[in-house]
């Protein structure tokens, strides 16, 4: 059983050719509506690889709270632990140009009252082998959820997004961190991933490092580091790549594969998600994971 506590947003997508300037309007071509938000998206990615996955946050009493909730839902997260509180929900505005650049306003509401555990929250915890962080909801939130876990022998993973300073309880009450290779280098001042996974292993006992199109690093005390290339694709959207990629290693590493062998069926996981527009939407289910590793 896997327990994700984060964040969950709904993000609101407008297309225009060029982006607005202070002051001005433009007419844009194209408005939609997303689920999002790093905590929902890995609890996506994690349900559809297959694992049974507990969703633990907040939505507002707002449209978006239901939608958000029956977005998780359908892919088969149980929300139980999902709370409806008075704040709005989370959403993340994102205007996006002609380019395919964007510029993106993240307003937390709900999430932001996310700053320790609820009634259950601790049961729900106990009763999961993985617990899956990130850093969309406060600090103090992270902190408890993970000294929670903790307590109970709940392995805790750490997606240090989007990078921020981290304190040094966060990182002393996690098993895995997986950082992609900006917030590996963010965190620790060192630009070459291996460098930076060597350092981070002082102060967590293991490490994987993302690097886009080049693959993943996994690194843990006392061994060399094992590099896992990543599988050659056209990529379409690489939007949430990071977050397939963790949900489909808390399964893998959940069955009991070693970690160099989990990453490789991660990189499986997240290299089908690139290939199709989306952030949830485009995230695989285990049957054509497993189809793409079985060749
Ligand atoms: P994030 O989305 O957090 O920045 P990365 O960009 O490092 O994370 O991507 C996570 C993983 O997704 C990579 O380790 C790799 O396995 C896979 N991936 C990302 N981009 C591509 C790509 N263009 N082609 C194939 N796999 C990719």
């Amino acid at each position: 059983r896997i327990a994700v506590f984060g964040s969950a947003n709904m993000d609101l997508v407008a297309y225009v050719p060029t982006a607005p300037r202070l002051g001005e309007t433009v007419t844009g071509s194209a408005f939609r509506t997303v689920p999002g938000g790093k905590g929902a998206n890995q609890a996506v990615a994690a349900a559809r690889a297959g694992g049974a996955v507990t969703m633990i946050g907040a939505v507002g009493a707002d449209a978006f709270g239901p939608q958000l909730r029956t977005s998780l839902a359908e892919s088969g997260v149980d929300t139980s632990g999902l709370r409806t509180c008075d704040e709005a929900s989370g959403i993340a505005h994102i205007v996006v140009d002609g380019q395919g650049s964007n510029s993106i306003i993240v307003v937390p509401g709900a999430n932001g009252t996310v700053t320790g555990l609820s009634a259950g929250d601790e049961q729900r915890l106990a009763a999961t082998d993985l617990l899956l962080l990130q850093l969309e909801i406060p600090l103090p939130g992270v902190l408890a959820a993970a000294r929670a876990a903790r307590a109970h022998g709940v392995r805790v993973v750490l997606t240090p997004a989007p990078a921020q300073p981290l304190p040094a309880e966060i990182l002393a009450a996690t098993d895995l961190l997986v950082p992609n290779e900006h917030e590996a280098a963010a965190l620790t001042g060192r630009s070459d991933p291996a460098e930076a996974a060597a350092e981070l292993l002082t102060t967590v006992p293991e490490v994987v490092v993302t690097l886009g199109a080049a693959g993943s690093l996994y690194a843990t005390r006392g061994a060399e580091p094992v590099y896992v290339p990543a599988r050659k694709v056209t990529a379409e959207d690489t939007t949430a790549a990071g977050d397939t990629f963790v949900g489909a290693l808390a399964v893998a590493a959940g069955e009991g594969r070693t970690m160099p062998a989990a990453l490789a069926w991660a990189s499986a996981a997240s290299a089908l998600s690139v290939q199709r527009r989306g952030a949830s939407a485009a995230m695989p289910h285990r049957e054509e994971i497993d189809a793409s590793t079985a060749t």
